[in-house]
């Protein structure tokens, strides 16, 4: 009585337990799939930093990812791409039609030592301009002394800030400054603002001045920043 009940339940209902059936089915598939995959996301998600160590053994090999760069290494990256040197630096440059400045000297005497090497690795990323001890050092541009400093390797010198706030033109082995000027003197194209000597490594006799053009990394800086060359901008007439 019971066995023919269930015989013809199952008859009569049979499409409706055989959707049942797969619909578990797909379900229980669905949920080993979910569970298989959360432990590994998990893991990475809240690791975040040595993912490919923390993972298990299981899991796919992944690529070591690269040592994160210090808040410091990435901050100064960051600037010194902001800071890059464009065409629209050079361009600008080129535009305030800068001159020579030592006085007396021709664009043919002037040599590029721009990327000569200098000790401890250094570059020179200046030119040097060859003249007797006491030739006038003339502003190469418009501009304001934004610092008067002595180092060992510059000796006397000198920082012009451009008008643009933007560039930094630096004078160095000075004999001393011109009468007159401090910091915060404005200055206009061709001033005299100190004379060739051969302080700081210049070596003694060996007068020269020591002319760079840097784009700082903050404005108004007046120290580091991107050096750019000033031979070809110089040449230009
Ligand atoms: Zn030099």
């Amino acid at each position: 009585m019971k066995r023919s009940f269930m015989r013809s339940f199952i008859r009569r209902y049979k499409f409706v337990l055989l959707f049942w059936a797969c619909l578990f089915l797909a379900a229980a598939i669905m949920l080993s799939r979910h569970n298989g995959s959360m432990p590994r996301n998990s893991v990475t998600n809240s690791s975040g930093t040595d993912s490919a160590t923390r993972s298990n053994a299981k899991a796919p090999p992944k690529m070591e990812p690269l040592p994160a760069p210090s808040q410091s290494d990435k901050a100064a990256e960051e600037a010194d791409v902001a800071n890059a040197i464009t065409s629209a630096d050079v361009h600008y440059l080129a535009s305030r039609n800068l001159l020579i400045p030592v006085q007396g000297v021709a664009a043919s005497q002037l040599r590029d030592t721009f990327n000569q090497a200098r000790s401890e690795a250094r570059r020179h990323d200046a030119i040097d301009i060859s003249a007797p001890q006491g030739t006038p050092v003339l502003a190469a541009s418009d501009g304001s002394v934004i610092k008067l400093f002595q180092s060992d390797k510059g000796g006397v010198t000198l920082y012009e800030l451009d008008p643009s706030s933007r560039y930094v033109y630096y004078y160095a082995h000075l004999m001393r400054y011109a009468d007159g000027i401090a910091e915060g003197t404005q200055l206009r194209r061709g001033d005299v603002i100190a004379y060739v000597g051969d302080t700081g490594n210049a070596g003694a006799g060996n007068y020269h001045l020591h002319f760079a053009i840097s784009k700082p990394i903050s404005p108004h800086g007046w120290s580091g920043g991107n050096p750019i060359n000033p031979y070809p901008l110089l040449m230009r007439k």
